[in-house]
């Protein structure tokens, strides 16, 4: 470029790719987490479940939601409810390496496990996530609880809604049977 008096100047731009790529793909992962947690957020693990399902990856879809949450908040403080929520989902994320596991919203998480398809491996998933949640312990002595409903696929979902339609059904059957179970669908 000129200056006014006639004299040339340069500018340099220098791109890192590698450092705008890495910036990318940071964006791109935070964009699917649910901040408090580093789970997938709700329209990530709604996505994923649904990619799985048109590629019809048969499996069982799970709704988890924590009973008497408002209690704990209540009780306890929502630094403790905060607290309860990040433990049971890294609790979660290390039992079930392979599943895909979500926040649904507040205290209610949504997970998919390909390749259970029958009522066995159902009923052992519900028995494995009550058994994680009441070992955790609220202020450090009351046992954590959670309703769990199960959808299996039988023979294929149609889609992510009908999956997570069943499986909030189911959970809502296990919060009317006394909470701390799960019921499958
Ligand atoms: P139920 O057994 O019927 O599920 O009763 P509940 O008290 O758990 O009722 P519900 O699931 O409707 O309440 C969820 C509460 O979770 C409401 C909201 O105040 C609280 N909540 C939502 N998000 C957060 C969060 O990120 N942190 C904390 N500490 N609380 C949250
Ligand atoms: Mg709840």
């Amino acid at each position: 470029m000129r200056r006014p008096d006639g004299s040339r100047f340069f500018y340099v731009v220098v791109l890192d790719e590698n450092a705008i790529m890495h910036k990318r793909l940071e964006t791109a992962k935070k964009a699917k987490q649910d901040s408090l947690t580093g789970l997938l957020n709700h329209q990530a693990i709604v996505m994923e479940i649904n990619a799985l399902i048109q590629d019809h990856c048969e499996g069982v879809c799970m709704m988890l939601d924590i009973d008497d949450f408002k209690r704990i908040n209540d009780n306890y403080g929502h630094i403790e409810g905060d607290r309860v929520i990040v433990t049971l989902s890294k609790a979660l994320l290390a039992e079930f390496p392979n599943a895909l596991i979500g926040r649904f919203g507040g205290d209610e998480f949504l997970l998919y496990f390909v390749g259970a398809k029958e009522e066995g491996h159902a009923e052992e998933l519900g028995k494995k996530v009550v058994k994680i949640m009441n070992k955790i312990k609220i202020n450090g002595s009351i046992p954590l609880c959670g309703s769990i409903g199960i959808s299996l696929s039988r023979g294929g979902f149609f889609s992510v809604d009908e999956a997570v339609r069943k499986a909030d059904e189911a959970m809502y059957s296990a919060k009317k049977s006394g909470k701390n179970q799960f019921a499958i669908k």
